[in-house]
C-alpha cells in the first residue's frame, strides 16, 4: 500500500511544502530546502512529535505557563496536558524549574516558562 503525506515544514519561517511518500518500503521526502526539512518530513510520516505548551495551576490559584522540555508523540499530547492538570506548582517556582520530571515516562520534563506570580 502506498501512503502519502503533504505537510509544511515548521522548522523555520520559510515553511517549505513537503510531500512524503512511502515507495517500496522506503520513505521519500521532496520539497525541502535543507536537511532539517527532510528529517522533519520523515518524522511527521513515521511518528509526528510536538512540544506541548500549557498552563499549570499554582497552589494559590494563579496559572503558570509551562512546556515540555522536548517534543512528545502527538497522540500523547492529551495525556500530557491531563498530567499537568492534576498537579499544582509551588508559588516559589522559577522559570526553568522542573514541574514534572519525565512526564508519563516519555523522557521529557514539564518545565516552567515563567516565574510563578
Ligand atoms: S526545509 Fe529547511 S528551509 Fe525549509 S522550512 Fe524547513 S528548515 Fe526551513
Amino acid at each position: 500500500m502506498k501512503r502519502k503525506l503533504e505537510t509544511i515544514c515548521i522548522n523555520c519561517p520559510m515553511g517549505c511544502p513537503l510531500v512524503v511518500e512511502e515507495i517500496d518500503g522506503k520513505i521519500e521526502v521532496t520539497g525541502y530546502t535543507c536537511l532539517r526539512g527532510k528529517k522533519y518530513g520523515e518524522q511527521e510520516f513515521v511518528n509526528p512529535m510536538r512540544v506541548v505548551t500549557t498552563l499549570v495551576l499554582c497552589e494559590d490559584g494563579t496559572a503558570q505557563p509551562v512546556k515540555t522540555s522536548g517534543p512528545v508523540p502527538k497522540d500523547k499530547i492529551f495525556a500530557v496536558t491531563e498530567a499537568v492538570r492534576n498537579i499544582r506548582s509551588s508559588k516559589d517556582t522559577k522559570i526553568g524549574d522542573v514541574i514534572i520530571k519525565d512526564v508519563l515516562g516519555l523522557g521529557v520534563d514539564i518545565i516552567a516558562t515563567r516565574d510563578a506570580i
